[in-house]
């Protein structure tokens, strides 16, 4: 007997043109400025330091790119260590490897899967330069420990805000707590412009030395400001400055983030009434809800009680069409991770969780019938 035809594909993320975004691609190369800082990359960078209430954002190549940025700015020795969360994503700490510093991977929360902060103050050592906190899901880390280990020891925090873009914690937005904090514009994030990222700095030294790296070492930005009247190497650095072509497009989806955002809420919304019953007696934990922190709606995920659980959800939801993936491959157990031998502490909220993780399809393009289809074939998943 022949099988019948998948109803529907529900894929995990799907990319939400706005309307503008073309037309803005079409005005940035009818305007010839192809190469980066031009006039939307000025657009697109005051509005996101007027929206995240931070004076500088430089925007980037990408995130992995910002985050090197970071390590450059610390002008690591050998030997210098980071702290970074082992369940991240593989850049979070390859940027500082790359840039010569020895990884320490921190230990997660159960409720918010963020850098335990009770755990970082034996992590340190004399050797410690940063700690790179990510707010998982745009849920915020405890930042005020962090910051106050942080400051205790002299150790620069970089705010990995990939996840977080307009995300706040007590009214103040992710991304202004750090000495710096970097964002991600790929197509996977929240706002998008297919490749991208940003850095913003509280305060403009780090952003003028930031700024030296990303123009190749050079001293450009200076010049293209009049404040210098020819530019040249002054320092070591790269070429991490995003076409004007990609910020026009980031233009497009930065002046609709409200329609983009309020698309993925109706989504969220929609998956927080229908499950708690279900997960209840299935033992599955929704993410947590916290007045103190507001939420982008970057990710809907479902911790379930057992490993065995979420494999056997996870392909009834694939087999029914709907895409839902897991997150991450701890950093301590991954091939590289293990090879830089952290000595074997274990990490046990990390493994714990990253085995039983599973995260729904979450973008505004998602119809109310799509949604209805997700949630019944979760219902029917275990
Ligand atoms: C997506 C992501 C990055 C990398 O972003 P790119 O812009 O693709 O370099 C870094 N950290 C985290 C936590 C991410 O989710």
């Amino acid at each position: 007997m022949k099988e019948a035809p998948r109803p529907y594909r529900i894929p995990f993320n799907r990319v939400h043109l706005t309307g503008s975004e073309l037309a803005y691609i079409a005005e940035a190369v009818e305007r010839g400025h192809l190469s980066g800082d031009g006039a939307f990359t000025r657009r697109a960078s005051t509005l996101l330091e007027e929206t995240l209430g931070v004076p500088r954002v430089l925007l980037t190549t990408s995130c992995t790119h910002a985050l090197e940025m970071a390590a450059l700015l610390l002008d690591l020795k050998p030997g210098d260590e980071v702290i970074v969360p082992s369940f991240a994503f593989v850049t979070t700490v390859n940027a500082f490897v790359l840039h010569g510093a020895r990884p320490v991977f921190a230990d997660v929360r159960p409720d918010t899967l963020n850098l335990d902060e009770r755990s970082l103050p034996a992590l340190v050592t004399a050797r410690t330069r940063a700690v790179v906190p990510l707010h998982y899901g745009g849920v915020a880390c405890e930042m005020e420990p962090i910051l106050m280990t942080a400051h205790r020891h002299g150790l620069t925090v970089v705010e990995d805000n990939a996840h977080g873009l307009f995300a706040t914690q007590r009214g103040k937005a992710l991304g202004t707590f750090g000495a710096l904090a970097t964002q991600s514009f790929h197509e996977t994030k929240n706002i998008t412009c297919g490749e991208g990222g940003a850095a913003c700095f509280p305060d403009e030294e780090t952003a003028q030395r930031a700024e030296v790296i990303r123009e190749k070492g050079t001293n450009r930005s200076a010049f293209l400001r009049g404040q210098v009247d020819k530019y040249t190497w002054v320092a070591e650095g790269s070429s991490y400055v995003l076409s004007d072509l990609l910020a026009a497009m980031l233009d497009g989806q930065l002046e609709k983030l409200d329609r983009i955002q309020a698309g993925r809420a109706r989504v969220t919304a929609a998956y927080r009434q229908a499950l708690p019953a279900w997960a209840e007696r299935h033992g599955v934990r929704l993410p947590a809800v916290d007045a103190l922190r507001d939420g982008n709606d970057h990710i809907f995920h479902l911790l379930f009680a057992s490993e065995g659980d979420r494999n056997r959800a996870m392909a009834a939801l694939r087999a029914e069409g709907v895409m839902a993936t897991f997150h991450y491959v701890p950093l301590h157990s991954s091939p590289h991770g293990r090879s830089l031998g952290q000595g074997g502490a274990p990490l046990p909220v990390t493994e714990s969780v990253a085995g039983r993780l599973l995260r729904l399809p979450l973008h505004p393009l998602l119809s109310e019938a799509d949604v209805e289809r997700v949630i019944a074939s979760v219902l029917r998943s275990l």
